[in-house]
């Protein structure tokens, strides 16, 4: 037929399109004949001026009508041709965008106004629809169309072709109109699009069509009733029970809700945005005397009672225009005629009702070429099912699997990726739908696909039409990603047996073989060994397989991918040792007390539980009145539950109790008199809803179990899904992409806070920083209460304290740490007595929480920090030495024979417990250090013995055997504790030079980013220059003359840095840098002008014209803005002027009081001023400023601003000179080479040096 038809002039047939319009531009093309266009594609038209979609859809169908194969039948179909459009039908300023066409836009959805819910474009109202601004009487009386009878002649069309799949449907009261008080009986259905109401279950046209996005909520409201909120109305159902009513409201929510899903689908399933009115005005509808507004969208037509109603989204019903047919009628009426009613218009004008007549006509033969190629999918009779959740009428596939499946089902898939299911619709996307492919899916159809993806799924786990979004999601990406519940192939994990029985099963016409191949492993890529017919498709065409072909050549790029998915868990073992969990039964009494939404503090009284039946069978567990009862008094599915807690014995009432959290924020709490009870439900209830993966964490004693989300190192995007249990201290957990489970000390945390106002637990670790979030309120916040409970000290013995990575007690590291810090010269540290009620203050803050305990010099004194750590130890349950060996330690110090004494020493040191022994360790060290300083101190190994033996021994001193225990340790450290003596010498060292102690800090690399960081310890003595010389050696980055390298520090919030001099000691810049300050090791570019410009000077001094602002006091005091004022710099003070016209400096200072002065030793200079300022020019400078004086320090910041760069320099360098000047100026740092080698600073060291 196709030579027919292919010699048909372009012109003529593009006439019979009624698209004689474009005839010219085709010719021009040089496509005269109708076979020179059969290539055409929607890209093509685009190009060659046919814009509107429309147009675009009628030719494409008309080629493909003309050119399928196997119409054995010349003449093309008789369909109803719609008539030249005229060009007023489409609104004034509506363009036609490109590649629209390739998308069905979706039903008219109005513009949302609800809160929260991304807003949608509302294309501009045509003109003629302005015109008809009509008004009805009541705004709040339904309109329902008017009874009519069959007509006459119904078309013969299948009048079996729903509109959407139906996820819910059923039998409601409606509440009454105003004024009336009898509940109206109405028919409700619910598809993923819409919510209606209908008559009865027989009615086609509802009396009311709400569009689910412009539902705002949906929720209980007691007495079986429920309501759903609109913008603009609120509708009242109510069911026959509460059961009835709470699956309505869990499907409806769903169906609104999921503001997620709604994000994910923007753009692919849902794109609202891409709205495309066909038609929309006012018409007149026989035998109702109200005008309605009608709106042609598409293959539908929506009847509104008005044009607010249309905005509002609730419609009164829509005519499926694949079963309709439109008949002139009268000068302004036509009829719309489907097999169940006859729609009677009547336009405002003869010309309207042309354009409705012809808008409909097409929109009909659109609606049928629509459903060319889902009705032969749907003649396989499974196919008329959602292969996923059994919905009816499926309009989506997935062209890869052969499995045909619902819209809901479909945004799952597409979740998937393509190179998973490739998803196309069988109604929009007509062109993949060749032949083969349309036979592929009758031969296989979803019963014969399912057979393969399906095979084995538990009942528990099987969709429903009515499921939410998140069990399809689980379920899909189960079945085709994990390929979960399929029938395994007997060659499965046997790579070269998987090829070649697919390289013979692709010569038979056994396609669902090859599927279940493929899908097992078989690589549809592989070489046949047959180097005529290398691959499985070209081997498959020669014994002109042809649906095999077609499905290798769909899943030529997907098998790949399926391999990758599957690999991993077969080398897991997770994957091949799957099984679905057994269906968990399990029954008895157990006390309940009410469900609460906020944690249970308070304890709760045997009186206030009740006593329930209670079942757990099948993911659900269900309480009951007693056991006598059959209808629950409530159900907790065990997918819902998100943790479950143990509380400790006698908490409450009942001896034994149990918490579960649902991830609706409810808490039950279940109690038993018996221990094995609660044992025996607690560990059904976990088993049914912990994950086969996270199974581990079953046979751990927990007190609490659950699920969170959380963020880590690598993946700080977005958050992961993890299976927590915390036993003890120990936070085990099974995370999303790793093996097995992790455990987490929480005693051993460098870090525990929240964060976020209370969203985000950070959980840092020694190299992990670990997020847990609060996905959920209620049970995060019980989360976070019991990890911080786990993570302080649980007791009174030394292991249970919170310990340092090397397992000694926080307290004590502290302690040690700052004396050594701060009190190794303190002249009787440890023996003198510091202030009682401070000691009792700060060992109550250890106790309480020791991680977050901060030792400052100047904060905490010496001596009281060295006393917590005596009563620390003096008051430890079972002393450092345990009380089982503390005697034989005693009696050890009597032992004559020094080498037998050694020995007896480390036997009774290996024998301690691994806290004690490392803690005991730590202490020697310091008192080993502390008497080496005994000549600053006094306070040799026998003073110290004194003092410490009663304490670790817990004795009253009177014997001194304890004190000499404690002196022998000491002298004996290194042979005891066998130390590396070179080690202590350098230990020793260090403490000398340091005087006070060494920071670790984190100096940057030219910028601050991960990968530039460096950490290095920090000893009081070192220099800036030394602290570069340090980062640049690391790095071995060479040093080039003129390459001026500088440590700054920076302080973010500020927006400010200030280049260190390079003999300025870094110990106190760090010390007194805030949090949002940093040190970076940078090259200083404008260090050779300030060099060049110092050089020239020969006054010390500067002076001039600077703008000036202050940091407003809280009070609002002081000036706000720049001014300009005078300022002098002279080596010992700034002062600022404000009147400049005098020329004081001729007349000096004496006789010209500054506004302000400074003195220069207290001034830091920083460059740059914060941005939120807005400081006049970008040549600023802050100057900090803080007074001496110990009994009042004071703080002041005030910003300079210079007119140009030059002169910000010139300020900046003066500054330096002078304060660099005031210090010791010996020009080289003891111990490194020569500072001139010029690696910082390099001519200054020559100029000052006197
Ligand atoms: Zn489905």
């Amino acid at each position: 037929m196709a030579t027919g038809t292919g010699s048909l002039a372009v012109s003529e047939w593009l006439s019979s399109l009624h698209l004689e319009q474009y005839a010219d531009t085709f010719q021009a093309q040089g496509r005269a004949l109708l076979s020179q266009c059969r290539d055409l594609t929607a890209w093509d038209l685009e190009q060659l001026g046919v814009g509107p979609p429309g147009h675009q859809r009628r030719i494409l169908a008309s080629l493909q009508r003309a050119f399928s194969e196997g119409s054995g039948d010349d003449a093309p179909e008789v369909r109803p041709v719609p008539r030249p459009r005229s060009k007023q039908r489409r609104p004034a300023g509506h363009s036609e965008v490109g590649g629209a066409s390739q998308d069905r836009p979706p039903p008219p959805i109005p513009p949302r106004v609800t809160l929260n819910r991304p807003p949608v474009r509302f294309p501009p109202m045509p003109m003629f629809a302005l015109l008809h601004v009509y008004r009805l009487e009541s705004f709040n009386q339904s309109v329902y169309l008017p009874v009519s009878s069959l007509p006459p002649n119904a078309p013969s069309v299948d009048p079996s072709l729903p509109p959407s799949p139906v996820i819910k449907m059923g039998w409601l009261d409606k509440n009454p109109p105003q004024g009336s008080m009898i509940y109206q009986r109405r028919w409700v259905k619910l598809d993923a699009d819409y919510l209606r109401y209908f008559d009865n279950e027989k009615e086609v046209y509802s009396k009311r069509i709400i569009s689910t996005s412009s539902i705002a909520s949906v929720s209980n409201i007691g007495e079986q009733k429920f309501e759903v909120v609109t913008h603009s109305r609120t509708f009242v159902f109510r069911a026959e029970s509460d059961l009835e009513r709470n699956g309505w409201v869990s499907v409806l929510q769903d169906a609104v809700g999921d503001p997620r899903c709604r994000r994910e689908s923007k753009g692919s399933l849902l794109s609202l945005s891409a709205t495309n009115h066909e038609m929309q005005g006012y018409l007149e509808l026989r035998g109702l005397r109200s005008k309605l507004y009608v709106v042609l969208c598409n293959d539908k037509v929506f009847l509104y009672k008005n044009q607010e109603d249309y905005k509002l989204g609730i419609g009164i019903t829509f005519i499926d225009m694949n079963v309709g047919n439109v008949k002139d009628t009268d000068r302004r009426s036509f009829d719309l005629t489907t097999p169940y009613r006859i729609f009677s218009f009547m336009a405002e004008t003869d010309q309207l009702k042309e354009q409705w007549v012809e808008a409909m006509r097409e929109s009909i033969a659109e609606a049928l070429s629509n459903y060319e190629v889902a009705t032969k999918i749907w003649s396989e009779e499974s196919n008329g099912f959602c292969a996923d959740c059994g919905a009816t009428k499926p309009e989506w596939a997935a062209i890869n699997l052969c499995v045909v499946f619902c819209k809901r089902c479909a945004g799952q898939h597409r979740g998937l990726g393509p190179s998973i299911s490739k998803v196309r619709s069988l109604k929009m996307d007509k062109k993949v739908w060749t032949e083969e492919l349309i036979q592929l899916f009758m031969l296989l159809g979803n019963a014969r696909a399912n057979l393969f993806w399906a095979a084995n799924v538990p009942p528990s786990e099987a969709l429903l039409p009515s499921s939410c979004t998140e069990d399809r999601r689980r379920f899909i990406t189960a079945k085709y990603r994990e390929g979960k519940y399929r029938r395994y192939h007997q060659l499965f994990g046997n790579q070269q047996e998987l090829d070649n029985a697919l390289c013979i099963n692709v010569q038979s016409n056994d396609v669902l073989e090859t599927l279940s191949l493929v899908f097992c492993g078989a690589d549809v890529n592989c070489y046949t060994g047959n180097p005529e017919y290398p691959t499985p498709i070209a081997l498959a065409q020669s014994f002109n397989q042809k649906l095999q072909v077609e499905f290798l050549s769909q899943n030529r790029n997907t098998g790949e991918c399926v391999r990758r998915f599957v690999v991993p868990y077969i080398s897991s073992c997770k994957f091949l040792h799957y099984m679905a969990p057994p269906s968990i039964t399990h029954n008895g009494f157990l006390f309940k007390t009410a469900s609460v939404g906020r944690p249970i503090t308070e304890r709760k009284a045997k009186e206030e539980f009740s006593r329930r039946w209670c079942t757990l069978n099948d993911g659900h567990f269900n309480y009951y009145e007693s056991d006598k009862n059959s209808t629950p008094n409530g159900v907790l599915k065990m997918k819902e539950i998100v943790c479950l807690a143990v509380n400790p014995p006698e908490k409450h009432g009942y001896n034994h109790t149990f918490e579960i959290y649902s991830d609706s924020e409810r808490l039950y709490l279940f109690g038993a008199d018996n221990l094995e009870t609660v044992k025996e439900w607690v560990k059904s209830i976990t088993k049914s809803f912990i994950p086969a993966s996270a199974e581990d964490l079953l046979n751990r004693d927990f007190e609490r179990i659950g699920k969170l989300r959380y963020k880590d190192g690598l993946n700080l995007q977005s958050p992961k899904l993890g299976w927590f249990a915390l036993v003890g201290s120990t936070l085990h957990a099974c995370f999303e992409d790793s093996e097995g489970e992790e455990a987490i000390h929480l005693r051993k945390l460098q870090e525990l806070s929240i964060q976020q106002e209370n969203e985000v637990l950070v959980l840092v670790e020694r190299g992990r920083t670990l997020y847990i979030e609060g996905e959920r309120k209620l049970d995060f916040l019980s989360w976070s209460a019991a990890i911080q409970q786990a993570a302080g000290s649980s007791g009174d013995t030394l292991s249970q304290q919170q310990l340092t990575e090397a397992d000694i007690p926080v307290i004590v590291d502290r302690c040690i740490h700052y004396i050594t810090q701060c009190g190794l010269t303190s002249e009787g540290i440890y023996r003198k007595s510091g202030v009682n009620s401070k000691i009792a203050a700060l060992l109550e803050m250890f106790r309480r929480d020791a991680r977050s305990v901060r030792l400052k010099e100047g904060e905490h004194q010496v001596d009281d920090v060295s006393n917590v750590l005596k009563r620390f130890f003096r008051d430890v349950e079972g002393g450092i030495f345990t009380s089982q060996a503390s005697q034989q330690w005693l009696s050890t110090a009597a032992v004559t024979d020094e080498s037998a004494k050694i020995a007896q020493y480390q036997f009774l040191l290996g024998s301690l417990p691994r806290v004690n022994k490392a803690t005991l360790q730590a202490l020697v060290n310091h008192l080993y250090c502390v008497q080496r300083f005994a000549d600053h101190n006094q306070m040799n190994l026998h003073n110290l013995a004194i003092v410490f033996g009663p304490s670790l021994f817990q004795t009253d001193g009177k014997d001194y055997n304890a004190g000499r225990v404690v002196e022998e340790l000491i002298e004996h450290y290194v042979a005891i504790f066998n130390v590396n003596e070179q080690q202590l010498q350098k230990q020793l060292d260090e403490i000398t030079a340091l005087g006070s102690g060494d920071f670790i800090c984190t100096v940057y690399l030219e910028e601050k980013k991960q990968s530039a960081e460096q950490s290095v310890k920090i000893p009081a003595t070192m220099t800036a220059a030394e602290l570069t010389f340090e980062i640049l050696d690391r790095r071995k980055i060479s040093l080039r003359e003129k390459d001026y390298w500088c440590c700054f520090e920076v302080n973010e919030k500020e927006e400010t840095e200030r280049p260190l001099h390079y003999q300025e000691k870094v110990l106190p810049v760090l010390q007194s840098l805030g949090t949002d300050s940093y040190l970076v090791v940078k090259k200083h570019f404008s260090m050779e002008a300030m060099l060049v410009y110092l050089a020239s000077k020969v006054d010390v001094s500067k002076h001039g014209m600077m703008k000036f602002r202050e940091e407003r006091s809280l009070l609002g005091l002081g000036i706000s803005g720049f001014h300009d004022r005078y300022f002098i710099l002279t080596s010992t003070s700034l002062r600022l002027y404000k009147e400049v016209r005098v020329r004081f400096w001729e007349l000096g200072p004496k006789t010209n009081r500054p506004e302000k002065e400074w003195p220069v030793k207290c001034l830091k200079v920083y460059q740059g001023v914060k941005k939120k300022l807005r400081p006049p020019t970008c040549w600023g400078l802050t100057v900090v400023y803080e007074s001496e004086r110990q009994e009042k320090p004071e703080k002041q910041q005030w910003y300079l601003c210079c007119d140009t760069q030059t002169e910000m320099r010139e300020w900046f360098a003066t500054f330096m000179s002078i304060q660099v000047r005031g210090h010791a100026w010996g020009g080289r740092a003891r111990g490194r080479p020569c500072s001139i080698c010029g690696y910082l600073f390099p001519h200054w060291t020559n100029m000052y040096v006197n």
